[in-house]
């Protein structure tokens, strides 16, 4: 029996007897605090609970304040351990991911019900390349005034919120990042998206209580409410804010007071110019859109060719598994994708994509736009102008708009006005120094690829780490352990140095 099903099971049998013998319920919630349950056994390493009355068990929690509180006390036990007790941590948390991939893969896109599950399952076991502590480098100085250390120390409680698109995988790399340096974590995840990642937070933290007898790491809450993002954002244990998601929450983070490390929205531009391989450039962009059905937040989402090449290069996308759509089959999947606000019609300025089809199979759009598409279709594709809706709105599904454009400065310019000013990823096909150059000047984003798909621009097809929280919006760029550290300097005057 796996891990998770023998959770599950020991969880239920939990709440069964709970029920029984334990706090009335009333109105879903337990009126009292249960009394401390029986160790089922599997925790038998003399590890007593750390949180004895708190209705929460292993990091699940239904108050969020129970929650912050308990991570604040797990934050403590944590620095006890020393980095030794971190780096535990971190393997548990890798390891389980490895161990799990295919079934919380499938149990994520069960909940979902978007992306695909090669992708989810590969985003598990892409947890393996998070770094970790070796992150940490503290940096000395020694002169005629003695030594000086400066030291990535933790902040204490972060508050993470979690997207849709990739639930579980954002909680483990964040929770990889934070406590590498030194922190505990509560998260809010999406509600769409919340159960499976409660699910694997009980594993995790039942892991690593096992192993440093710590029971609520990482804790979450369940269910996730606007109001418990509010009343994490307020607690005074949670000294940060790391949200993974759209301009709501990037705004809601960003009014809460708290400094808030903000991984915002994408639109990626590519732009073609024809200097380098087409073929290639097709490839790597058929492969970086069609991921996990285009959820990805650095994922290809408009692309603009250079009118001399444009023939080519949709005959080079229709040879590598994509389908050219025509325009009424475009028009009758834009009035499925979008949805208008307050009865507006097209080209209002805030048009809202339609949940049900993000991250859908292309044979679901096909469907939709009365496409019959072979076995086997990765994306689908069609020529549109660069006003479409398609360009504009960050669509997280398989379908991309293809623009032609008469020189290379019009490229780039229709480029920066698709990404909106996001500064999160950009992709140009090129070997042309000057014009990638340009481009990426004018974009000014966090990830930057040439001639290689968005993917390669964490890591997958390109030198570099990985992350699935890039915080863009704020700034801190790829999140790694030191994105969660403060800079403490500790000075010694004068004596200990050695010549
Ligand atoms: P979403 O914005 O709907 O939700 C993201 C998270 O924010 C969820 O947990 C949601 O419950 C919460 N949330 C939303 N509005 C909120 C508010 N007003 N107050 C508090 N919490 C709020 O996004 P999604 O559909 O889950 O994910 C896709 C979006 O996330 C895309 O825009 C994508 O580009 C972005 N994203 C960015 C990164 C990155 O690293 N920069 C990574 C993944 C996804």
């Amino acid at each position: 029996m796996s891990a998770v099903n023998e959770a599950l099971i020991r969880d239920v049998v939990q709440e069964v007897l709970g029920r029984l013998g334990g706090a009335p319920v009333s109105n879903g919630k337990a009126a009292a605090p249960a009394p401390a349950k029986a160790d089922c056994g599997c925790h038998g390493n003399g590890h007593a609970s750390a949180s004895p009355g708190r209705r929460g068990k292993f990091g699940v929690f239904q108050d969020a304040n129970e929650a912050c509180e308990a991570a604040h006390e797990a934050y403590q036990q944590l620095s006890e351990k020393g980095v030794a007790g971190r780096v535990k941590v971190v393997r548990i948390i890798k390891d389980l991911c490895t161990a799990n991939a295919k079934e919380w893969g499938r149990i994520e896109l069960e909940e979902t019900k978007i992306g695909r599950l090669d992708h989810k399952i590969e985003k598990l076991y892409a947890q393996q390349g998070i770094p970790s502590v070796e992150f940490l480098n503290p940096l000395g100085l020694s002169g005629d005034h003695g030594i000086t250390l400066e030291e990535y120390a933790p902040f204490g409680v972060i508050g993470a919120i979690t997207p849709s698109t990739h639930s579980i995988p954002t909680m483990a790399c964040n929770i990889i990042s934070m406590v590498s340096a030194g922190n505990a974590v509560v998260f809010n995840s999406h509600p769409g998206a919340y159960k499976c990642a409660v699910m694997a937070a009980r594993v995790f933290n039942q892991a690593i209580h096992r192993e440093l007898g710590i029971e609520n790491l990482a804790c979450i809450v369940e269910p996730p409410t606007l109001e418990s993002f509010n009343v994490i954002a307020k607690n005074e244990n949670v000294k940060l804010l790391c949200v993974t998601g759209g301009p709501g929450v990037v705004k809601a983070a960003m009014a809460s007071g708290k400094r808030a490390i903000c991984a915002g929205p994408g639109n990626p531009p590519v732009l073609v110019d024809g200097t380098s391989c087409l073929t290639n450039a097709a490839k790597c962009t058929i492969f970086g859109a069609s991921y996990d059905n285009n959820l990805l937040c650095i994922g290809e989402k408009e692309v603009f060719v250079l009118d001399s090449f444009f023939d080519k290069f949709m005959a080079a996308m229709e040879q590598n598994g994509a389908y050219r759509l025509n325009d009424g089959q475009v028009d009758r999947l834009a009035k499925e994708a979008f949805t208008f606000p307050q009865g507006q019609g097209a080209g209002c300025p805030d048009p809202v994509v339609n949940r049900n089809i993000i991250g859908r199979d292309p044979e679901v759009l096909a469907r939709i736009a009365g496409a019959t598409i072979p076995g086997g279709t990765q994306l689908l594709f069609a020529e549109t102008r660069a006003d479409n809706i398609f360009v504009h709105e960050e669509q997280m599904m398989p379908f991309l708009p293809i623009v032609r454009v008469r020189s290379v400065e019009e490229g780039v310019a229709a480029a920066k006005k698709a990404e909106h000013g996001y500064k999160h990823s950009a992709i140009i096909h090129s070997h042309d120094v000057a014009n990638m150059t340009m481009m990426a000047r004018a974009l000014e984003t966090t990830l930057f690829i040439k001639n290689g798909s968005c993917l390669a621009g964490l890591g997958a097809g390109g030198e570099g780490y990985s992350n699935f929280s890039i915080a863009t919006t704020t700034g801190e760029g790829i999140c790694n352990p030191k994105t969660f550290t403060r800079v403490r300097r500790c000075v010694l005057v004068d004596k200990l140095r050695i010549f």
